[in-house]
């Protein structure tokens, strides 16, 4: 996708902290953590939310990425949350799916 923040980071065209990659997936930290740990996980082909995804083993593997971040963080035994937030009304700014790891603090429920 031609205007997409997140394909250019994937392209290496907008800088961004990189903490995991391989050739399907990327992570990279949030700019604007809103806990100690805080890391977008993406795939590097442009799906623009979980609403538009078919790829079952895309997503599949896009969540094992991100776990995998989760333990590489330190985050995995205490506790960690990956949230999906899909179309305007849960918060979605960025139309290419990707996956928030958080972790390093408590984590309330219901999220707000
Ligand atoms: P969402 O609101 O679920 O679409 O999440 C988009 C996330 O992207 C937000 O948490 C932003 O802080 C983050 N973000 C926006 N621009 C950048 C950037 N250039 N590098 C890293 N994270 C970003
Ligand atoms: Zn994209």
């Amino acid at each position: 996708m031609n205007d997409c923040l997140f394909c250019k980071i994937a392209a290496g065209e907008i800088p961004a902290t990189k903490v995991r990659e391989t050739d399907r997936f990327l992570a990279f930290r949030d700019i604007d953590p809103q806990a100690p740990t805080h890391v977008l996980a993406i795939p590097r082909d442009h799906v623009a939310s979980l609403n538009e995804a078919s790829d079952a083993e895309l997503i599949g593997s896009l969540v094992l990425f991100a776990r995998d971040v989760a333990k590489e963080e330190g985050v995995a035994d205490g506790g960690y949350r990956l949230v999906i937030n899909t179309n305007a009304g849960a918060g979605q700014t960025v139309f290419h799916v990707h996956a928030h790891l958080l972790g390093g603090r408590p984590m309330r429920w219901p999220p707000g």
